[in-house]
């Protein structure tokens, strides 16, 4: 039985949305919502065009529609069958794999895949808010990647670092960020994009964290014991982690997106109010993405403000 969130249930998603044009018009209501402004000369005034839903710039002409240069630029099937996968990802609590897609809505498995890679752009992090406090850091491998160089079998360990914000009520928010080695150098990212400077940080033994200690007054590398573990939230957190990489994408190829997917829920899990209709909204507000920008990582993720 599929877990779904308290605020939407499929009954409800089936009446909110139950044709394409339903979701046409909510994506327009959405993208214009703070008023027009032509994607090309930034004019506000415009026209109908053909299309119901399409905006016409009076002044350059340039037709847009609401799926344009957004996360659902260029799609080429339904877009109920697209809320409908996004719909899947947002609810389902380990989130769900492209094959399973493909099966529920009778689509290719790339056209899934592209797609929930789509929707998997919109769940990374904003960097709005920081880690303070108590805070632990901790290096974590989460698979293998296995290249064939000349002949010759290569294995590289995917690395990533997990930083998590300790709460005596409540549960804190863990950020994940996938580094190529585990020097100072790419363990700093993690603390710079996500944790205060003030905060109490509690990291495992590695001593690459130890050259942080200038910049981080309050970051304390802890000695591991024998059979303890000095930040163990974190280290159940990565359990679960590396269980559901294995059990959703089985590899760790595109290793950033599924960190961004695994914290973006875990990190709303206590969200009321519909979680479903947040991670629309963030993708009406991303700049479109290609499968070449997917698998090469480019360029940086974008919020556009249409207001
Ligand atoms: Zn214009």
């Amino acid at each position: 039985m599929e877990a779904i969130s308290k605020s939407l249930s499929l009954f409800d998603f089936q009446q909110l949305f139950p044709d394409d044009e339903s979701c046409l018009k909510y994506l327009s209501d959405k993208k214009w919502k703070d008023g027009y402004s032509c994607h090309r000369c930034h004019k506000k005034k415009y026209c109908r065009s053909v299309k119901k839903y399409d905006r016409r710039c009076t002044a350059c002409g340039y037709i847009e529609s609401p799926k344009a240069n957004t996360l659902f630029h260029h799609m080429k099937f339904s877009l109920q069958k697209a809320f409908y996968i996004v719909y899947l990802v947002s609810t389902n609590k380990r989130g769900i794999a492209s094959t399973e897609l493909s099966r529920k809505l009778g689509l290719r498995q790339k056209t899934c895949w592209l797609f929930k890679h789509k929707v998997m752009q919109a769940m990374a992090s904003r960097k709005k808010y920081s880690l303070s406090n108590e805070v632990e850091v901790m290096t974590c491998e989460l698979g293998v990647n296995r290249i064939v160089k000349d002949g010759i079998k290569i294995e590289k360990k995917k690395l990533a670092v997990l930083a998590h914000e300790k709460k005596s009520k409540g549960r804190g928010k863990t950020y994940g960020h996938k580094v190529d080695n585990l020097s100072a150098k790419e363990l700093n990212v993690i603390l710079n994009d996500h944790v205060d400077k003030s905060a109490h940080i509690k990291t495992n033994g590695w001593h690459g964290f130890a050259a942080l200690q200038n910049k981080y007054p309050g970051l304390k590398t802890v000695i591991c014991k024998k059979g303890k573990r000095p930040v163990v939230m974190t280290y159940r957190i990565s359990c679960g982690l590396l269980h559901w990489i294995r059990g959703i994408h089985g590899h760790a190829e595109l290793l950033q997106y599924y960190l961004d997917e695994y914290f973006f829920r875990l990190n709303r899990c206590d969200m009321e109010d519909g979680l479903f209709l947040h991670l629309l909204d963030r993708m009406i507000k991303h700049e479109p993405r290609t499968y070449y920008d997917i698998v090469n990582f480019t360029p940086k993720a974008l919020f556009i403000d249409y207001s």
